[in-house]
This record gives C-alpha cells, sequence and structure tokens, in this order.
C-alpha cells in the first residue's frame, strides 16, 4: 500500500504562477525516496504538501488512504501526528532547551515525562548531544541544531519521515552520518522522503529518486 498519493496536483501560491502544474508521484509504505530538482522548481512546495501545511489547488492527495481534502480537523491532527518533518531552517523552539525541544512531540501526544525520559536521553545521546541537553537552540552550532531537529522528527517514531535539504548547511561528514540515522529509521519501518539537490548524498544510497521539473514529477535523476 502507498502511505502517500499525489494525483494531479497542481499549487499556485495566491496569484502566483503554478508552482506544480501537474504532479503524481505515490510513496510506497516502507519506501526510502530522495526528491531533487533544480533550487525553485518546487521541492519544499511539494514536502509542505506532504505534510498537510498546504493545500493543493487542484489535484488530489491521499495520505494514509484518506483524501486529504475531506479530512476533518481532528482527523488533519492525527496524521500530521505520524509525520516527523526536519525543515531548512530547524523550526526550534528557542526557549526550550534540546531536551524539552525533543520532547515535544511526545508531550503533545499525552505522554508522561516519566515514560519518555530514558527514550529521550538515549536519543539524544545517540545523535551526539548528551552533553547539550540543557542547552538553548541559540547557543548550538549548526550542526548541532540540526541534530537536535532530527532527533526531534524522529523521537515518537513516525510512519512517515520529511526533511527539507537536511544536509544543507553542514560538511559532508556530518551529512552522511545524518543520513545513516535517516536509513535507520527506514529499516525500523518508516517511510522517508529526503528533499536535496545534492548529486553526492542521493549516491550514498540505493534510494528511490524523484525530480520535479517544469512543475512535474518525473523519476530519476535528470538527463
Ligand atoms: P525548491 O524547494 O525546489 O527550491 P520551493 O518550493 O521553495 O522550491 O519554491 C518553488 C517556487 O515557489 C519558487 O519560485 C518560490 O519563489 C515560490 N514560493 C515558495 N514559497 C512561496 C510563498 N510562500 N509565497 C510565494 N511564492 C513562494
Ligand atoms: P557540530 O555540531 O559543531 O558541527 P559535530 O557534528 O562535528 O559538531 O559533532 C560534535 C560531536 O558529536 C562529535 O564528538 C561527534 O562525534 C558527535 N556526534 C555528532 N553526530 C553524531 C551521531 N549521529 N552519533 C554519535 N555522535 C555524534
Amino acid at each position: 500500500p502507498d502511505l502517500v498519493n499525489f494525483e494531479r496536483v497542481a499549487l499556485r501560491y495566491g496569484r502566483g504562477p503554478e508552482v506544480l502544474t501537474d504532479a503524481t508521484l505515490d510513496l510506497p509504505q516502507g519506501s526510502f525516496t530522495f526528491l531533487t530538482g533544480p533550487s525553485g522548481a518546487g521541492k519544499s512546495t511539494l514536502l509542505k504538501l506532504c505534510y498537510l501545511s498546504l493545500i493543493p489547488s487542484r489535484g488530489l492527495i491521499r495520505m494514509f488512504g484518506r483524501d486529504s481534502a475531506l479530512l476533518t480537523n481532528p482527523e488533519r491532527q492525527a496524521i500530521k501526528r505520524r509525520i516527523g518533518v526536519v525543515l531548512q531552517d530547524f523550526h526550534l523552539i528557542e526557549h526550550l532547551s534540546v531536551y524539552e525541544n525533543v520532547a515535544l512531540p511526545l508531550r503533545v501526544s499525552g505522554q508522561s515525562r516519566s515514560t519518555y525520559n530514558a527514550d529521550v536521553v538515549e536519543l539524544l545521546q545517540w545523535v551526539g548531544l548528551g552533553h547539550r541537553m540543557q542547552a538553548l537552540p541559540p547557543t548550538l552550532s549548526g550542526g548541532e541544531k540540526q541534530r537536535c531537529a532530527i532527533a526531534r522528527a524522529v523521537i515518537a517514531k513516525p510512519d512517515l519521515l520529511i526533511a527539507d535539504e537536511p544536509t544543507g548547511n553542514v560538511d559532508p561528514v556530518i551529512g552522511r552520518r545524518l543520513l545513516r540515522l535517516f536509513s535507520e529509521m527506514n529499516r525500523m519501518g518508516a517511510t522517508v522522503l529526503i528533499a536535496t539537490h545534492d548529486t553526492h548524498l542521493i549516491d550514498e544510497l540505493d534510494a528511490r529518486v524523484l525530480r520535479i521539473e517544469e512543475g512535474r514529477v518525473f523519476k530519476g535523476k535528470s538527463q
């Protein structure tokens, strides 16, 4: 079964031109997919549609088998909680510690600190932030922010993991390390979608590749 289907999806911002004109794609359950394409092609836009932060101008988006246009608000929220997202600018909450940022998805889903504390500490140690748990995001380096954002995205074991240029501003060694974390999540069952224009990153893994060109989605890297 597919976790996500786009059928002939179009998206325009306001009265601007259509960024996506006719995008059709599927993400089979358990798949690992890179989404590529030139800067400005619409990668971030497609991801936003996937994590239900934008509504298509035309076409159909099915999430977890449900037509996204027919979801009630509570259903929408429930689906969003099954999705882990890593955005380009991290979106960490600046007045919460690294620990609290990472624990947030679990708190939101109603778990108490005593049930999740050990998991949060273990994950933070695993991503190399064990010594920075009480730090506030503004005091973190770029690489530490990135790992904090990724830890927060994976802590609740999401069914769908979406990342926008997750290695955008880190050196290749850290990039590869982060990619290993996504592979590990995928091995444990998560469906993964990563937008990147970094062809070296794509070459690291034998994963599916989709690319956006002129508002449409194609299979494989370009040319
Ligand atoms: P990519 O991630 O491939 O670089 P984006 O999805 O960020 O591409 O952007 C695709 C196009 O949509 C660009 O022309 C960009 O300027 C435009 N765009 C993105 N976000 C907005 C927005 N919030 N309002 C208006 N235009 C936008
Ligand atoms: P920065 O965040 O300043 O770019 P680095 O990413 O180079 O710093 O890593 C800082 C420390 O954290 C190093 O000791 C590194 O080995 C450790 N580390 C980074 N990522 C991981 C990881 N995924 N798993 C285990 N240790 C990590």
